[in-house]
């Protein structure tokens, strides 16, 4: 049968969507492929439809227990034979689901890459005719990537030595381009094999949100104003999933929690209960959305931040799979980011994975601050390139453009004075003449542009120093403990051959900001 043909009857679509079918020829002409798709653009049919055409049997590598057993649900529900073998089925159940493969009536088997890195489940894989394996979140591969599982480094070796000689589709929605060229050299893939579709995702509406009232306020806000919407709202610990989820509960809106420690019953009730709208919000860590696969959730809000774009990308992109409109929204904190640097610090990761960790996180700072489309932040971190989207929270600002060249320089000139040796905190409290011990301690009163900014606030200043990384008029230097330099267009700005703009509410006072 064809590709088309399976495409129709067993899964009852029209047509493919864009890279499916370019995958789908490659990988039955025994290419070794990568593909690279967003979240929701249709990455299981890339195998699934392959499977179906081939005459022998499908390995599918998956990192989630939970996801391969949707998997294998749905497929069963399209009239696909398939099974997965993980740690939850005991040895009893193997052997009668190698069998059915054996005999034909199995076409995929799912697998965690811990299962076929074992010796003895090798070996009996050798009796099968594989024809294809296919490696999901092949990202996991790569120390450059967010989320590196050493069980992939084996992999290849699993694969190379299965005398069917199969060939290999390595699947992911999340990977730079350090990552493809990782998972390409690991996995033997070329690079005329990469097969990329775009990153962007046009019917999400991206949103960074730095909130004057509490996030919870906020977060009441914005429910009341989408009361009958499925929505994700992800926080980063347990119980700060507990106390948000109390406070919504108590404010009426239909509320649950889902997070690590929680009965796995009751986790499968909650994710169940969304999946069948009876609940309309999960306030979640992100323990959830793995596995689930929820078309029409209209939002998904950070109350905040992930580590690293790509791990936001990857939880944002559970709104909108159906590819209608949708947000997603960063509520930005930047003491997230201050907490997350000291996790990296406390960690006993080498120096240059933490180093990449570091890089990432500032990242996510920088997606805070820019002022460029956030669709477009986000793609081109990617290494694509993508128009700006018209309808995020930077293209639909409305506040007037400001020239914020003089206290820019200010920050600058400081910066200039501190050559380079100290970072944010201690940039904004001398700008703004801070009296704190730390002060004293680099006897900073002693500066010529100490207090320069003395009528900012500190966080303000915070903020500026933010824009002013965002937009690449200084840089961060150094890792655990990042210092301020000035980057190139810093030093025009200073010789007042360039203009800083920024939109914000008027300033009602300016006086302070001239130079001193
Ligand atoms: P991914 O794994 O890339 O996140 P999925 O493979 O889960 O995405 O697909 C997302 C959704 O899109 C699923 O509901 C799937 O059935 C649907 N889908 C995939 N390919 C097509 C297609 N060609 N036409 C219509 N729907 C599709
Ligand atoms: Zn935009």
């Amino acid at each position: 049968m064809s590709p088309e043909q399976v495409l129709k009857d067993n899964f009852g679509f029209t047509k493919f969507r864009k890279g499916q079918s370019e995958v789908i020829s490659r990988v039955l002409a025994k290419q070794n492929v990568l593909a690279v798709m967003p979240t929701g653009g249709g990455k299981s049919l890339c195998y699934q439809i392959p499977a179906l055409v081939n005459d022998g049997i499908t390995v599918v590598v998956s990192p989630l227990i939970s996801l391969m057993k949707d998997q294998v649900d749905s497929l069963r529900q399209n009239g696909i034979n398939a099974a997965a073998i993980n740690s939850t089925i005991p040895q009893e159940e193997v052997n009668p689901i190698l069998r059915g493969a054996y005999e034909g009536r199995i076409k995929l088997i799912y697998v965690t890459p811990e299962r076929l890195n074992m010796d003895y489940f090798r070996y009996q894989l050798n009796f099968l005719p594989i024809d294809l394996v296919a490696i999901d979140e092949a990202h996991c591969i790569s120390q450059w990537g967010h989320d590196f599982r050493p069980a992939y480094r084996q992999l290849k070796d699993a694969v190379d030595h299965l005398k069917s000689h199969p060939n290999i589709l390595a699947l992911t929605a999340t990977a730079t381009p350090a990552v493809q060229e990782d998972i390409g050299d690991q996995l033997g893939i070329s690079k005329d094999n990469f097969i990329i579709t775009s990153f962007a995702r046009p019917n999400i509406s991206f949103q960074v949100a730095h909130p004057e009232t509490t996030t919870r306020r906020y977060i009441r806000d914005y429910l009341k104003e989408h009361q009958d919407e499925a929505g994700i709202i992800y926080v980063n610990t347990r119980r700060g999933v507990d106390e948000l989820t109390d406070y919504l509960a108590g404010q009426h809106f239909s509320v649950a929690g889902y997070r690590a420690g929680m009965d796995p019953a009751d986790r499968a009730q909650v994710q169940d209960d969304f999946q069948f709208d009876r609940v309309n919000t999960i306030v979640a860590t992100s323990a959830f959305g793995m596995g689930i696969d929820k078309s029409n959730v209209r939002f998904v809000i950070h109350a905040t931040s992930a580590q690293n774009i790509e791990s936001y990308y990857q939880e944002a992109g559970r709104a909108g799979r159906d590819g209608l409109p949708s947000e997603a929204i960063l509520i930005y904190h930047p003491n997230d980011i201050r907490q997350y640097r000291w996790f990296i610090d406390q960690s006993t990761a080498d120096d240059d994975y933490r180093d990449r960790q570091y890089q990432k996180l500032q990242a996510v700072a920088n997606y805070a601050s820019t002022p460029e489309c956030l669709q477009q932040f986000i793609v081109r971190y990617f290494g694509q390139d993508w128009p700006p989207c018209g309808h995020c929270s930077n293209c639909t600002d409305q506040r007037t453009v400001q020239d914020i060249t003089p206290e820019s320089q200010q920050v600058i000139a400081l910066v200039k004075e501190l050559g380079g040796r100290f970072g944010k905190g201690v940039v904004a409290q001398a700008v703004t003449g801070s009296q704190s011990q730390r002060m004293r301690e680099i006897d900073a009163q002693s500066l010529e542009y100490f207090g320069a900014l003395k009528k900012m606030s500190k966080q303000a200043a915070a903020s500026l120093i933010d824009y002013l990384v965002a937009t690449g008029i200084l840089e961060t230097a150094g890792a655990q403990y990042p210092v301020l330099r000035i980057a190139q267009a810093g030093w025009q700005v200073l010789d007042g051959a360039k203009k800083v703009t920024r939109r914000q509410e008027e300033a009602p006072s300016r006086a302070h900001t001239q130079l001193v």
